[in-house]
């Protein structure tokens, strides 16, 4: 066994039992390599030490935050941690997804309940109309 295979063996010793990296830990780390970018170029545009040194903080604490998940052997809660910004992450793309596809749809007209929130979709060129939303029942007046 060569010296890269033993330094492997024991390195997946070592995180056996661990949180490892998952979604979360990637976030942070795109996190911290943004906020390596604002640093850098907060640097050249301001000449304040006081900045570099916000940034620097922000930055040790991010390191020391995404070492502590990935090292951490409170699998359950750190998964726990996780899922929550899976689930965050997935409404936020999905909800932009569907903004995309309604801008898209030129054959319909879209219009957001006040109460509810609810989206009611009403074909274009029918002129002012009052749609009763079908959630709440709330009346929209608008013009498609
Ligand atoms: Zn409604």
């Amino acid at each position: 066994m060569n010296f890269l295979h033993r330094v492997g063996n024991s390195l997946a010793r070592f995180m056996y039992g661990r949180n490892g990296v998952d979604q979360l830990n990637m976030a942070l780390l795109v996190g911290y390599l943004l906020l390596c970018v604002v640093r850098a170029v907060l640097s050249a545009l301001v000449h304040s030490g006081l900045v570099r040194t916000i940034c620097d903080v922000l930055l040790l604490a991010l390191a020391i935050l995404i070492f502590w998940r990935m090292l951490s052997r409170d699998v359950y809660r750190r998964q726990c941690e996780n899922r929550k910004w899976v689930e965050f992450w997935g409404g936020l793309k999905s909800r932009r997804s569907a903004a995309r596809a309604r801008h898209a749809d030129k054959e319909h007209k879209y219009f957001k309940c006040r109460n509810c929130k609810a989206i009611c979709r009403v074909p274009v060129g029918k002129g002012k109309i009052v749609i009763t939303c079908p959630k709440c029942g709330q009346e929209i007046h608008g013009r498609s």
